[in-house]
């Protein structure tokens, strides 16, 4: 039982975390932890002079300790506005991939007279991250995601429900089932080689799911291979591997598709916009 000034809460978590994690990541978990069990905002988390009591702290320090993510031991994340519930069947949703969206967004195609009603497809959509954020960014879009994996597709489900979106998501193989036509295809695939490994970290190695993250070695971009060739949109924005931009570029030459490389707030090349002419 922890019944302490909020102050002496956090450096109680931070000091059990530091030999875990990075000063200020530890701090940041100290505050999630705290807004999480307590319900105080973060402005509230730091100038709290009261008292706290976290029932179950010991648990949730210990399985930070054991790298769980924050966002898997509390079951859900905010990002772009939404409120995302995610487990070990889905990546969390990272700060690049809401570049990805923004991008998306600030580069709306001509496609036809149909410009402002798009049917877009989110290929690999896991917790229905990017389908979600592309709809609440824009309602008059219809918007859908597909995924192999049945597990994440609940989740994007429940998910479409709590933001109460309209968006569909589906079963689907994408390296050997056929999809329909779009006006614009979205993806975040597996694109990480195996020997890229050692500059991850422990938390996404140990939970996160491996069939979200990592390709083969010998052909890293597989993935985007497919969706060029299923010629399935005159659009595709992707988040790739900032080790694959020069390649991705010349792959989907060889498809069709004139594409640029773009950068995201690292600096890193990370995402690639392609646009077929027929
Ligand atoms: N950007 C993610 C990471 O670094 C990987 C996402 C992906 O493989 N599509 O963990």
């Amino acid at each position: 039982m922890y019944l302490c000034s909020v102050k002496a809460l956090v450096e109680h978590i931070v000091s059990r975390l530091t030999p875990y994690y990075p000063p200020e990541e530890a701090q940041e978990l100290a505050y999630w932890v705290i807004q999480e069990t307590t319900g105080m905002s973060r402005f509230d988390v730091r100038t709290h002079k009261g008292t706290k009591n976290i029932p179950n702290l010991n648990i949730i320090i210990q399985k930070l300790c054991e790298y769980v993510p924050v966002q898997y031991i509390f079951g859900h994340t905010e990002w772009l506005g939404l409120d995302l519930k995610v487990s070990p069947a889905t990546l969390i949703p990272r700060p690049e991939t809401a570049e990805l969206v923004e991008l998306v967004s600030s580069r709306q195609p001509a496609v036809g007279s149909q410009q402002s009603a798009l049917n877009v497809l989110d290929i690999g959509t896991g917790s229905g991250c990017i389908a979600l954020a592309l709809k609440l960014k824009h309602p008059e879009w219809t918007v859908s995601g597909l995924d192999k994996s049945r597990e994440a597709l609940d989740i994007a489900r429940i998910n479409a429900d709590r933001n109460k979106l309209d968006v569909q998501f589906f079963e689907a193989d994408i390296l050997t089932d056929t999809i329909g036509q779009y006006d614009m295809i979205v993806s975040n695939p597996p694109y990480i080689r195996p020997s890229e490994r050692s500059t991850m970290t422990e938390n996404t190695l140990r939970y996160e799911p491996a069939a979200a993250l990592f390709v083969p070695e010998s052909d890293p971009l597989l993935f985007y291979r497919r969706i060029a060739m299923l010629h399935a949109a005159p659009v595709l924005w992707f988040e790739i591997s900032e080790t694959q931009g020069e390649a991705l570029l010349v792959l989907m030459g060889e498809h069709g598709y004139k594409a640029e490389c773009l950068y995201d707030m690292y600096g890193k090349q990370r995402f690639v916009y392609a646009t077929y002419n027929s």
